[in-house]
């Protein structure tokens, strides 16, 4: 007879679609853990295997595993009122757009909700958009992006973004509007310079990009703060704040894509607080309800956001039928509350220190580790075949997947871009979790490097 893993997983083979994965693995042992359980920073499996769940899900589960809590909230607005049309206004998601008014930074003070995080990069371009046309300007249009940036599924999105290009293929025509230029990864440099010699090449740029398109064309520079799947490549202090200015220059409009590094991630409320500058627009998604329930946004200045509402239609044009929804709101709000109470957002940058600190100290004298950088519970161990030469591992080496094997086998569950192991756990992980993580990574790090027959 099937045990019910064998069953939940031929169901799986055939009735999900599989993707971003090969369809076997669905089917095939070891790839395609079931997961039923989850309480702090652990998760357990359908055989009874725990894991330290390394990635908090895919970065939203800032508050951990479990909370009783957020499941209440939901459930009593649910009881309360639910169906609330977008015509109508519902007190949860007032109170939330207060909420976030009050902890993002500088004058951002109105929101549109969607409900994930690509509708809220979609937003964000919207508004900038909209804001352009009624402010004179209808032909700014262009989005300028950065290599390397993860955007999400829905067509505007993938447009601008700078990974999975060769797959982005089967949907093109893309939306006309992406530019992409260098990320700042002083790491592996785009042209080859070092910091602070480069005078930040990567963000002049920018304004040579402007420049060359007509500043009449462009609308928004879009970038995380630091992006995730850019490799966890922290920039340099002057890059935002010259980002800044040269939009200011132009008159375009700068978005920074908070989906990942909002609510506490970076060890600040939003990202872009670590540095000097503040942006137009800031979209969200994740953290802000650590994935309990779906919910995403932007959020904007009150005289952008009143350009926006002057025109003769209708406002903005965006309103998804679960926008600000009664239900998704009271979960943010509980989740919010946690984050608060706890003091999640001082934990993310004081154990975000500790585990940098610590996986530098137990790490770096592996051969196979070129660097390890971060910021806050956002912290990234570049993989390297080569160290003196920074060479990446030929794709037959696959060695994210044989590290993964490896590091699931020890209990760890952690995500990888191109070369970088990825660790992002809940905001709520204390010292011991964190020791623990670094020994199963040094234990595994440690095999591998001996397995592909480097001498230590
Ligand atoms: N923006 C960034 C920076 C992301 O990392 C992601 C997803 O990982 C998205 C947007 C898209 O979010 P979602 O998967 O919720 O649509």
């Amino acid at each position: 007879m099937a045990s019910e893993k064998d069953e939940i997983r031929d169901k799986a083979f055939r009735h999900l679609i599989a993707s971003y994965r090969k369809p076997v693995w669905l089917r095939e042992p070891g790839h395609f853990r079931i997961l039923v359980k989850g309480e702090g920073v652990r998760v357990t499996d359908i055989e009874g295997k725990s894991y330290i769940d390394g990635s908090a899900g895919w970065q939203y589960g800032a508050v951990g595993h479990g909370r009783a809590e957020i499941g209440d909230a939901i459930r009593n607005q649910a009881a309360e009122l639910a169906i609330a049309s977008p015509e109508f206004v519902n007190i949860p998601c007032v109170k939330l757009a207060e909420k976030l008014a009050e902890i993002t930074p500088g004058d951002l003070t109105k929101v549109s909700f969607c409900n994930s995080g690509s509708e809220a990069v979609e937003t964000a371009m919207k508004i900038a958009k909209q804001y352009h046309v009624l402010n004179s300007e209808p032909r700014r249009y262009k989005v300028i992006s950065r290599r390397g940036s993860y955007s999400g599924v829905t067509w505007g999105a993938m447009s601008i973004q700078g990974v999975y290009r060769n797959a982005l293929s089967y949907f093109e025509p893309m939306v006309p509007m992406a530019i992409r230029v260098a990320a700042p990864y002083c790491y592996h440099c785009d042209y080859g310079l070092s910091y602070p010699d480069c005078g930040l090449q990567c963000a002049r740029e920018i304004e040579h990009v402007i420049d060359n398109e007509g500043p009449e064309v462009v609308s928004a520079v879009i970038g995380e703060p630091v992006s995730h799947s850019g490799n966890i490549a922290v920039p340099p202090p002057e890059y935002w704040p010259m980002v800044r200015s040269i939009c200011d220059k132009y008159g375009v409009l700068l978005i920074n894509d908070e989906v990942i590094t909002g609510f506490g991630r970076t060890g600040k409320w939003f990202g872009c607080e670590h540095w000097d500058y503040l942006p137009d627009i800031i979209d969200f998604a994740k953290g802000v309800t650590s994935g309990y329930i779906p919910l995403g946004g932007a959020i904007t200045t009150a005289k952008i956001a009143e350009k926006v509402e002057s025109g003769p239609i209708m406002g903005l044009v965006n309103t998804p039928t679960w926008g600000g929804n009664a239900v998704s709101s009271a979960g943010a709000l509980a989740n919010i509350a946690i984050i608060e109470r706890e003091k999640l957002v001082e934990n993310s940058a004081n154990m975000g220190k500790y585990l940098l600190e610590g996986l530098k100290d137990r790490l770096f004298r592996h051969p196979i580790v070129g660097d390890i950088r971060g910021i806050g519970l956002m912290v990234g161990v570049e993989l390297v075949a080569d160290k003196k030469t920074k060479a990446f591992f030929k794709p037959e080496v696959k060695i994210m997947d044989r590290i993964f094997d490896k590091l699931e086998s020890v209990g760890l569950l952690c995500r990888d871009f191109e070369s970088t192991l990825l660790l992002t756990p809940p905001l709520c992980i204390i010292k011991s979790e964190i020791d623990e993580m670094i020994v199963m990574l040094d234990k595994v790090v440690s095999g591998l490097s001996k397995d592909l027959g480097y001498a230590r």
